[in-house]
């Protein structure tokens, strides 16, 4: 009993200077903490920095795919065989082969809605037929130097639209 009463002040004093240890230990643990979130805080923007770069790579990479395709649109335009109706690309200034002509593109679906991939189609006059084109794809009116659609553009015609507008 009087041992303890006399070892309470003596604990009581230890639990103090422990008391002050822990508080540098805190102070320590709080330092390491910070450095700790710093270097967490730099791997963040490390792998920050990473994402916008790659992000700017997969750009770059979409956008010179893009223009090589635009790129290839205008140096291998699209060529249909008058006899097979295959249609290939070929190297502008190059030698197309016999039976090739320049195609036109149609961008028109049979309900008359505009469509992403246009469809190459032949004009008669390279057929030696005298009478209109109509796209095998959607049955409608394919002239020379077709125009590309925009937000107002109204389908052209259909055949039998066609042949109502124009009787014999
Ligand atoms: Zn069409």
């Amino acid at each position: 009993m009087s041992g303890m009463n006399v070892s309470r002040p003596a604990l009581e004093g230890s639990d103090r200077s422990r008391y002050r240890g822990p508080g540098i230990f805190e102070a320590n643990f709080t330092m390491g903490l910070r450095q700790f979130f710093d270097t967490q805080k730099g791997k963040n923007v490390a792998i920050g920095v990473l994402a916008v770069g790659l992000l700017a790579a997969i750009i770059s990479i979409w956008n010179s795919l893009r223009s090589s395709e635009t790129e290839m649109a205008v140096n291998e335009p699209v060529f249909v065989n008058a006899r097979t109706g295959e249609a290939k690309r070929f190297k502008l200034g190059g030698k197309i082969p016999e039976g090739f002509h320049p195609a036109e593109f149609c961008y028109w679906t049979k309900d008359g809605k505009r469509k992403d991939k246009p469809t190459p189609v032949l004009l008669n006059k390279f057929k030696d037929l005298p009478e209109p084109t109509f796209c095998p794809d959607c049955g409608r009116l394919v002239v020379a130097l077709n125009p590309v659609p925009t937000e107002t553009s109204k389908p052209p015609p259909t055949e039998a639209e066609w042949k109502a507008r124009h009787p014999k």
